[in-house]
C-alpha cells in the first residue's frame, strides 16, 4: 500500500501536526482509541474516536486552505512536508515495535489464561478427591464442544486438555472428564 493511502495526515489544535497510520495494528476498524504520532517531539497519542473531528483535528488539506496567509500557510506546508520525511524515516521500525510489543502482550495474556486455568484444574481435582497429574497441555485436535459440568463453551484451539483422561479442560470451572460420574 502506499504512503498516501495508509497514513492520515492532519493538524490539531492540541497537538500540532499528527498523522494517522492505518498500518498501526492497533487502530483496527471500530477501536475507540486511535493512535496517532504527533510529529513535534516523536510521541505517541491517543485521541478518542469522536473527538477526531474538526475543528479540534481537520485534515492537512482543510488545514491549510483554511491559513488565509500566504507566507504562514507556506510555512505550514513546508513544516508538514518535513513530518513527513521524518516519519517515513522512523515508520518501518516503529510499526515493527509496535507489532511486537502486541505480539508480546497476547503471549504473556495467553499465559496468564493458562495458569488461571491450570490452578483451577488442580483445585477441580483436589475437591473431586482426585491426585493431580502434571501439567496440563496443549490439545492437537480440533474440538468445539461445552464443558459436561458447567455448560461453558470450550473448544481444543483456546483451551488446555487433562494429561490424565485427555479432555479439555473448562476455563471457567476446571473440570475435566477425571472423576466424571
Ligand atoms: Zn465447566
Ligand atoms: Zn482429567
Amino acid at each position: 500500500m502506499s504512503a498516501e493511502r495508509t497514513e492520515w495526515w492532519g493538524f490539531s489544535q492540541e497537538h500540532g501536526w499528527i498523522v494517522h497510520d492505518r498500518e498501526d495494528p492497533r487502530n483496527v476498524s471500530g477501536s475507540l482509541i486511535i493512535h496517532f504520532f504527533r510529529c513535534s517531539d516523536s510521541a505517541e497519542i491517543v485521541i478518542p474516536r469522536d473527538e477526531w473531528e474538526p475543528p479540534e483535528i481537520r485534515g492537512f488539506k482543510r488545514y491549510l486552505a483554511s491559513i488565509a496567509n500566504e507566507a504562514l500557510r507556506s510555512l505550514a506546508e513546508r513544516q508538514l512536508l518535513k513530518c513527513q520525511g521524518d516519519y517515513q524515516q522512523t515508520k518501518g521500525a516503529r510499526l515493527e515495535g509496535i507489532r511486537r510489543d502486541l505480539e508480546d502482550q497476547k503471549r504473556a495474556e495467553k499465559d496468564e489464561r493458562n495458569r488461571r486455568i491450570s490452578a483451577k484444574h488442580e483445585q477441580y481435582l483436589r475437591t473431586a478427591g482426585l491426585p493431580a497429574h502434571g501439567r496440563a497441555t496443549f490439545v492437537r485436535f480440533v474440538r468445539n464442544t461445552v464443558c459436561w459440568k458447567c455448560k461453558t463453551p470450550i473448544n481444543s484451539i483456546d483451551d488446555l486438555a487433562c494429561t490424565n483422561c485427555r479432555g479439555i479442560i473448562c476455563h471457567s470451572c476446571g473440570a475435566c472428564f477425571c472423576g466424571r460420574e
